[in-house]
């Protein structure tokens, strides 16, 4: 068999020397990989149960039209989701077009003008700065006279436990929480970190809305934000929860107050959750959460196994090849653009779809530098499935995530270095 498996690698272009040292890397990550697949059976049988409890039927795959009033499979999913997450209400809908809607969402149902947002752990992702108006931005919430402060995490890593005492006010209404780095260097906090700083914040302001961004986070540990204090959880359904196969959409868990007023904003005031036709998409929804929790663990596996591999090759890796994993964004610093676009390039010529396509970078709206992508994926821009990208600038770093299988992100890392070897990059 193992032959049988080495030629089909030789097929795809991987050589000897690639191919035995890849080999030789994954042998040592066996009780890594045992460790995430425990973490999996336990998250399954998390979603397993909470489908038997509301007991999915395949009735809840009815497509609705028009206002969709009595959709029962977009109740049953938004029960389904509450359970998971142990909270007391669920908004998950295709309508919530991406991570950042559903945040912009979150945001704006329950803040009101005079209010201030507070992030206690620095910057947050790119798109919510226009979102919130940290950068000057039409509709943004500071058109609205919300206004934003944030304390940024101490040097090494810790929250600044001083500074947000200081940082909240009379008009402190909610924390925002970003549970992922995203694409900074700062660590991914673990859900118990997350705790620590809520039961800090609420300890000094009990009634503060404590909101967590959770993109790139669900299912990577047994536990989620709601279950250490947040008001509300954030996410988007083309990263882990969709398992890679909800086409679109976002959810938003937590307090039923706040998620009533979420569903008024999103819909309208009076109308809430009872509206919002799914169009047939419900069975996809299912579907990719109940694979959720073992995509995660491939695309886990897949950045642990990234880690190791370039680490030992020299390069400075985020997060390194032995501490833990709190999202399933693998930071590698390659430190010239031929190896940025080396790496994508592999990463691309991996994929099951587009594998022919060789991307380039190119000057992208909204980013500094120009930006090289590579994604061959079955849903447009899912980060769920194998990508990576990278701006041209130093240090030249690539952001590398996903994988709906772990042998696929094998494939791709496999490619990746093979594209460097070829390049002249490396020596095997
Ligand atoms: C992806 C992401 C978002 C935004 O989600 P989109 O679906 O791309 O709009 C927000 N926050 C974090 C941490 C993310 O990783």
């Amino acid at each position: 068999m193992k032959h049988k498996i080495q030629a089909m690698y030789r097929e795809l272009n991987i050589s000897e020397p690639v191919l035995t040292y890849c080999t030789e890397t994954e042998s040592k990550l066996q009780e890594r990989f045992r460790k995430i697949d425990e973490v999996a059976e336990y998250n399954q049988m998390k979603v397993i149960a909470a489908m038997q409890k509301n007991k999915l039927s395949d009735i809840h795959f009815a497509a609705t039209t028009g206002y969709g009033y009595n959709d029962l499979g977009r109740d049953v999913l938004e029960a389904v989701y509450a359970d998971i997450f142990r909270a007391e209400s669920a908004l998950v809908r295709p309508s919530l077009t991406c991570g950042t809607h559903a945040l912009t969402i979150a945001l704006s149902a329950n803040l009101r003008p005079g209010d201030e947002i507070l992030s206690p752990v620095g910057k947050p992702y790119d798109t919510l700065e226009g979102v919130i108006g940290i950068q000057e931005s039409k509709g943004s919430l500071a058109e609205f006279g919300i206004t934003y402060s944030q304390v940024d995490l101490k040097a090494d890593g810790s929250f600044d436990f001083e500074g947000i005492r200081k940082a909240i006010n009379e008009r402190t209404k909610l924390i925002t929480i970003q549970r992922s780095k995203g694409y900074q260097t700062r660590p991914t906090l673990s859900v118990e970190q997350i705790g620590e700083v809520i039961s800090f914040v609420k300890s000094i302001k009990p009634d503060v809305i404590c909101m967590v961004d959770n993109c790139y986070g669900e299912f990577v540990q047994t536990i989620e934000p709601t279950e250490v204090g947040a008001d509300l959880c954030v996410g988007s359904l083309i990263k882990n929860p969709g398992g890679g196969l909800a086409p679109i959409g976002g959810y938003i868990v937590g307090k039923e107050e706040y998620v009533e007023m979420c569903a008024y904003r999103l819909n309208a005031p009076g109308l809430g959750k009872e509206v919002g036709a799914t169009l047939g998409l419900n069975q996809q929804f299912f579907q990719g959460l109940f694979l959720a929790p073992t995509v995660v663990a491939g695309a886990l596996k897949g950045a642990i196994f990234a880690a190791n591999i370039y680490e030992k090759l020299g390069y400075p890796v985020i997060p390194n090849g032995t501490e833990p994993r709190y999202d399933i964004i693998q930071a590698v610093t390659l430190k010239c653009p031929e190896a940025v676009v080396a790496f994508c390039q592999g990463i691309q010529a991996a994929a099951p779809v587009d594998s022919h396509v060789v991307p380039e970078p190119w000057e992208m709206p909204g980013y500094h530098s120009d930006v090289i992508m590579a994604a061959g994926a079955f849903i447009q821009g899912s980060s769920i499935e194998l990508s990576a990208d990278g701006p041209i600038a130093p240090p030249y770093a690539v952001y590398f995530q996903g994988g709906l299988t772990w042998y696929h992100a094998k494939l791709g890392i496999m490619m990746s270095v093979e594209k460097m070897k070829e390049a002249g990059l490396i020596h095997l």
